[in-house]
């Protein structure tokens, strides 16, 4: 088994292997940068990885639930707009693994209608692709991820093949949809998870064990039972030769002409560069354009950092008679997409259903935010906590004008400008959050749920350095490479054009492995091969 703690610091010297000269720079190891790094690794490039985060091997990641802000990025970030997004805790990660050190791993595919939500609704923005040009990658990700999941998955185009694993079993909250969700007539589905129901072997890594049901995904898996990065693709680029550096926060890019030639980085206090044939920022939806609008780069459309999203994802709670001990089990268990276009709805795209769980503190301050209790009632209220269970929504959202993110005047701790993200729901989001909310009272009172609640949210960050043809009305073209720069891609939830109304990790990652085998394509053929515009063909 690779030792996890070695990764960043696998070869000599203050700074990794002291090697200054690189085929690529990768910059970000979650979901957006790992598949490509191992991808380049694995087809002999020098390759290199620069993470803001440190590495946090499986068995350091504690099972507590505060100590997992330890995962999560925590600069300060500004928020503004009519529902402006709580960052912080709960929001991207930093880390060797990025934010999938404490996802949920609930991985569905979008479904081939996603992709083109102008051309059925007349709003939002189509996708440059089509989903057949990521189904492969699909296939191919949930065989190597692990991805536990149904025989027969009910939703989306028939699959070319089965999940790899049997289904994780259900939790408490899961078990109480199921009931509800037969009362109202709602299918339901063990979801895709990539969390393992068998144990597995994982080149590069070894011998990843079967989910012991604790619960902690949020906290990071401490047996490496769930498919984050830094035990799937981050050892896989590894064991082909790809070097890690922890602690390195980018600064500059080193430009000649209209190709990228360097890059700067922080760390330990001191400032190092590295020269990059090629460099793929995957620093997430956040950072990325953050970065970019810092050093004016890639944006001659205007478009970096506009397009702001996030899913709407309300969750409801309540709380049942028999003990379902929210703590306990796989929190991200069953799933339904009949909503995913529901008959009648009065707005464009849909939303899925999916079962949760709940850490303690967490919930309390849930509470505490959405239904204003403190002090002895909401004391009185966590006695219940045993007895608690909520289900969410996660639904497409619309970009508008109105939603961006700007870099304001604060400087952070870094003496770099704090992002400032605004953040407010259309009357798309609005309709959808209403009939969602009924949908999901009516499945909680069949459950025979009471003194239900709702906490009005918004989740992931997405879509500000989007992906189209036009390098107009875009910031990267479909195979990720920047319109403006003939060797900076970007890989990470900026490039989404719209949000999907699925969780977003697999469809990171697909785009991530398309990138990379576009850029190895490009490379065999020669660059005139990209100056034609090959990697554009969808
Ligand atoms: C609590 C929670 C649960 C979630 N559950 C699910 C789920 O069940 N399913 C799902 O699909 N999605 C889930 N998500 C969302 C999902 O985890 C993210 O959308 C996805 O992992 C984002 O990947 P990314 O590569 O775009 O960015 P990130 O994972 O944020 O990666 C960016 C990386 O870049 C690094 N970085 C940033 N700036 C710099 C810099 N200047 N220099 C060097 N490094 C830098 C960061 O440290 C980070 O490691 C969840 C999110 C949260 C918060
Ligand atoms: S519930 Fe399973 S996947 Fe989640 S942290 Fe525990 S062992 Fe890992």
């Amino acid at each position: 088994m690779a030792d996890l703690r070695d990764m960043g610091r696998q070869d000599s010297g203050p700074h990794g292997s002291g090697r200054q000269d690189f085929d690529a720079v990768v910059i970000g190891t979650g979901a957006g940068g790992a598949p490509l790094l191992a991808r380049l690794a694995q087809a002999g490039l020098r390759v290199l990885a620069l993470e803001a985060g440190e590495a946090h091997p499986p068995e350091a990641m504690p099972t507590d639930e505060r100590a997992q802000a330890g995962l999560f990025w925590r600069d300060e970030r500004l928020s503004a707009g009519a529902n402006p997004l709580p960052f912080g805790n709960n929001n991207s990660g930093c880390g060797v693994g990025g934010s999938t050190l404490h996802y949920t791993a609930y991985v569905p595919r979008p479904q081939p209608d996603d992709f083109h939500l102008r051309r059925t609704f007349g709003v939002g923005e189509d996708w440059p692709l089509a989903f057949s040009k990521l189904e492969g990658y699909f296939d191919e990700l949930e065989g190597f991820l692990g991805v536990s999941g149904p025989a027969t998955y009910p939703w989306g185009p028939p699959r070319r093949q089965g999940y790899a694993h049997p289904p994780l079993p259900l939790n408490g909250a899961a078990q109480l949809m199921q009931r509800g969700a037969e009362a109202v007539g709602l299918r339901t589905s063990p979801a895709p998870n990539a969390a393992l129901s068998r144990p597995q072997e994982q080149e590069g890594y070894g011998l990843r064990p079967a989910c012991t049901n604790r619960g902690f995904c949020q906290a990071g898996c401490s047996v490496g039972a769930k498919a984050s990065m830094d035990v799937t693709f981050l050892p896989l680029a590894t064991r082909h030769g790809a070097e890690i550096r922890a602690g390195c926060f980018v600064t500059d890019l080193e430009r000649r002409g209209d190709r990228v030639t360097g890059v700067v980085y922080r760390q330990g206090g001191q400032e190092r560069r590295v020269r990059a044939g090629a460099v793929f920022l995957a620093a997430g939806a956040i950072e990325t354009p953050r970065l970019l609008l810092r050093l004016g780069l890639a944006n001659s459309s205007g478009q970096v950092g506009r397009n702001f999203m996030a899913h709407v994802g309300t969750q409801l709670w309540g709380q049942v008679e028999e003990e379902v001990r929210p703590h306990k089990g796989i929190p991200g268990a069953l799933i339904s997409e009949d909503t995913h276009r529901p008959e009648g709805a009065d707005f464009a795209g849909g939303y899925l259903v999916q079962s949760i769980g709940v850490m303690p503190v967490t919930y309390a301050s849930q509470f505490a935010r959405g239904t204003g209790t403190w002090g002895a009632a909401l004391t009185s209220h966590m006695r219940g906590y045993r007895h608690t269970a909520g289900i969410n929504v996660l639904g497409d959202c619309l970009p508008q004008p109105g939603n961006f993110l700007e870099l304001s005047d604060e400087p952070d701790g870094r003496g770099l400008p704090k992002p400032r993200i605004h953040f407010s729901w259309g009357e798309n989001e609005r309709r959808m959050n209403a009939h969602a909310t009924r949908l999901m009272t009516d499945l909680w009172t069949a459950a025979g749920a009471s003194g239900l609640w709702t906490l009005e949210r918004s989740a992931h960050v997405i879509g500000t350095a989007r992906m189209g043809r036009d390098p107009r009305r875009s910031v990267v073209r479909p195979d990720g490479r920047a319109h403006d720069l003939e060797n900076l891609y970007i890989s990470d939830n900026s490039t989404f054009p719209s949000a999907l109304s699925v969780n977003p990790a697999l469809t990171i990652m697909a785009l991530s492995l398309r990138t990379a085998d576009g850029f190895l394509a490009a490379r065999r053929k020669g660059e005139s091969a990209c100056d034609r515009g090959a990697l554009e063909q969808t």
